[in-house]
């Protein structure tokens, strides 16, 4: 390894990789490419499904329908994956508008949990062909900016020529810290929280023609978000305060599940007193956790519906139909634990969705509390190549500028471009 290097990626995710890529592709730049992890552990690792449209994960205030359209291209002839085309799907188009949801359905592929490591793998290794330099296992802690250079947490400095941080939605207060630190302009006043349903895959038909369809409901400004099924399971993330829930699938290797969830997400943007997304994800998480005694809680819709908490036996009785897939969370009452705000603009989404895809509110479906998506950083970058100071990028989630896998590839993509057009 070189104690300097022309592009230093921190990150290994998809937009690190659409980074690399580029620039390994189309220049004789030196790349190190920095993971703390021994593998990336975003949505490329889980689930894996990738969607090719602009309306799915690319923020329109960073990025317009031309860009992002010219950059899915890339994606997908990178990717060279069998990307599915939409079924028929007009029945649920029509129903959608007449209840005031747009239905966005998009070309997509899904990989599975249990299988989305060939494709990293693929992608890793063609980067190391181009002599991209991988260091895993290791942590970037700081920044020394000014003489140009990072600190990792063995001790070792790196120097840079031009340095992208591409360190997922995870690190949203990391990165914060380092903004604050080169005194980068940022605002961070929206967060998305939401519950996960899960259900019988049979309660919600449009999934026969469609693997992660996304309906928007501008009013209740409520999205539905990472649909999941065949072999469907729902599980924790683990944040510094508290858990959010998710939820992935494995490939159609393993026998379907009978089951598929989704999340119901609503955007809060905050104004005084409380104005950081990241401040008031914690607010909220945190009183999920004392709610539910440590954990996520969980609730049979039709004990929601009725105003009474869930007991343990409500899981494990057949007449349900269905135990849910995560079993570590308290049976219990979200009444109790999230904001009315949030739980009566999802309730209503439900119910509109619920005359769109008839099974939506079926009793026996399960809701999970919280989900919490966090990476609503905005920094205030100097021109549209997402360069916050000369030379120094804030790239895919963290940057708030792509919400999935093929935005964040996108976003990688379009500043290699901008670093190789002006070296
Ligand atoms: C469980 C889960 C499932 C998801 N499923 C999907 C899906 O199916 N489809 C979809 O489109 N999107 C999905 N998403 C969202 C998707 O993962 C993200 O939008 C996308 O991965 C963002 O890419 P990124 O490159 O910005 O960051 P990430 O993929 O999050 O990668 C960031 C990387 O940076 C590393 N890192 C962080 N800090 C440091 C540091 N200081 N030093 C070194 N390394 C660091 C992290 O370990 C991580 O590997 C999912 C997300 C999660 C968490």
């Amino acid at each position: 390894m070189k104690d300097r290097y022309d592009v230093v990626v921190v990150g290994s995710g998809p937009s690190a990789i659409g980074l690399a890529h580029k620039i390994s592709s189309n220049s004789s730049k030196s790349v190190l490419i920095i993971e703390k992890l021994n593998v990336q552990n975003g949505g490329m690792r889980n689930d894996c499904k990738i969607s090719l449209d602009y309306r799915k994960s690319f923020p329109e205030e960073y990025w317009t329908e031309e860009s992002a359209n010219y950059y899915l291209k890339e994606v997908e002839e990178y990717l060279k994956l069998d990307f599915k085309d939409v079924g028929d799907i007009s029945y649920y188009t029509k129903q959608s508008k007449k209840y005031g949801i747009e239905l966005i359905a998009s070309r997509q592929v899904h990989i599975g949990t249990d299988r989305s490591l060939e494709l990293i793998n693929r992608l890793i290794n063609g980067l190391k062909e181009n002599n991209v330099e991988i260091l895993l296992n290791t942590e970037m802690v700081s920044l020394k900016y000014n003489d140009r250079y990072i600190v990792l947490d063995n001790g070792n400095k790196i120097g840079f020529t031009d340095l992208c941080l591409c360190t997922g939605r995870k690190s949203a207060t990391w990165i914060q810290n380092i903004m604050k630190e080169e005194g980068i302009e940022f605002i961070d006043n929206t967060v998305d929280i939401g519950i996960r349903i899960e259900m019988r895959k049979d309660s919600y038909n449009i999934l026969e023609h469609l693997y992660d369809p996304k309906f928007v409901d501008n009013i209740n400004k409520v999205r539905s978000f990472c649909t999941n099924s065949g072999h469907a399971l729902v599980v924790k993330e683990k944040y510094k305060d508290f858990y959010s829930l998710n939820g992935h699938a494995l490939s159609s290797n393993y026998a379907p599940n009978g089951l598929a969830n989704f999340a119901l997400l609503k955007t809060i943007t905050l104004t005084e007193p409380v104005v950081s997304g990241n401040d008031y994800a914690k607010i909220v998480g945190k009183t999920a956790m004392n709610v539910g005694g440590g954990n996520p809680i969980m609730q049979r819709l039709c004990d929601f519906r009725d105003g009474v908490r869930s007991k343990v036996e409500k899981f494990e009785n057949s007449i349900y139909g269905f135990s849910p897939t995560l079993k570590t969370c308290t049976a219990g009452d979200i009444a109790l634990a999230a904001p009315m705000k949030i739980i009566s603009s999802i309730w209503s989404t439900m119910k509109k969705l619920d005359s769109v895809c008839y099974g939506v509110m079926s009793p026996q479906n399960v809701l999970y509390y919280p989900e919490i998506k966090k990476y609503m950083n905005k920094p205030k970058f100097m021109d549209n190549n997402f360069q916050v100071k000369d030379n120094l990028y804030i790239i895919g989630d963290v940057g708030g500028i792509s919400r999935g896998i093929s935005a964040a590839m996108a976003s990688g993509l379009k500043v290699g471009d901008y670093i190789i057009k002006t070296c």
